[in-house]
């Protein structure tokens, strides 16, 4: 009778509040810290577990909980007999909590293609003022091998993932590279997926592919920002389009013709 309704019962349920929740967020915060200001460093030893503890005011085991939670993310490296040695994170570990998120949540490839979206017209503006001979050349030979690949969904939609790859990369930015890099094995599966799409298109909606790819390459060649940003963003448009035409199509509604003219309209505006 007193009791809360089952459906607010979870947001008021806070599990991870207790006394070795906030031990281990003291631990996790005090590192992330000393690492922000630069007072430890790739290569430096930690202090011995007990003196952490102490300094922390947490028991030794939440310490040495934390530091293996923290090994397990590649963010520090417990050797024997030398103690704990913080370390650079491999940030392919970003692309494996990606998978896992994937495998849990299927619609999170949406979101996550907002934040592709988001990276990659950022990169190009960057790579319209920084690509170099060799970031040129390296989409070409992508482009190369899009064209040539247009009846393969796996090999075309690899060759998609390079051209792309190598467009981020000339955005000459180590922190939009690594965050695309994290995302890595989600895209090639987007990639693929949107070629599979394709395939089953005529043939206009793959010259369309080839063309695309090209215009990228011509205005990023070009310089122009603008134009860059405007020409990815139609690219990933009709990306969007082959999607939603996919899920619409084993039921198709009375109200799918409506909505697939009027997104034709904005896609050839
Ligand atoms: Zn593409």
């Amino acid at each position: 009778m007193t009791r809360i309704p089952a459906a607010t019962a979870p947001s008021i349920t806070r599990p991870e509040t207790g006394a070795e929740g906030s031990g281990f967020a003291k631990v996790f915060g005090f590192l992330r810290e000393q690492l922000l200001e630069g007072k430890i460093r790739n290569g430096d030893r930690l202090l011995p577990e007990r003196e952490l503890a102490l300094q922390l005011g947490v028991s030794r085991p939440i310490v040495r909980e934390a530091l293996r939670a923290m090994s397990m993310l590649g963010v520090v490296e417990i050797r024997e007999r030398v103690g704990t040695v913080v370390c650079q994170p491999d940030i392919s570990v970003l692309g494996d909590v990606f998978a896992f998120s994937l495998a849990q949540v299927p619609d999170v490839i949406d979101d996550v293609m907002q934040a592709r979206i988001a990276l990659e017209c950022q990169a190009i503006r960057l790579a319209c003022q920084r690509a170099t001979a060799t970031d040129i050349e390296r989409m070409r030979e992508a482009l190369d091998v899009i064209e040539a690949t247009m009846n393969d969904a796996d090999g075309g939609g690899l060759a998609d993932f390079d051209f792309h790859s190598a467009l981020v990369r000339a955005s000459r930015s180590d922190t939009i590279v690594q965050l695309y890099a994290a995302m890595a094995t989600l895209l090639t599966r987007s990639h693929r997926d949107r070629r599979r799409a394709v395939g089953g298109q005529g043939d206009a909606i793959k010259r369309t592919v080839v063309e695309d790819h090209r215009r990228l390459l011509e205005v990023i060649i070009a310089g122009d920002a603008d134009a860059a940003d405007l020409a990815l963003r139609r690219h990933f448009h009709i990306g969007d389009e082959l999607r939603r035409q996919k899920a619409l199509a084993p039921a198709k509604t009375a109200a799918a013709p409506a909505a697939k003219t009027r997104k034709s309209k904005e896609e050839t505006s």
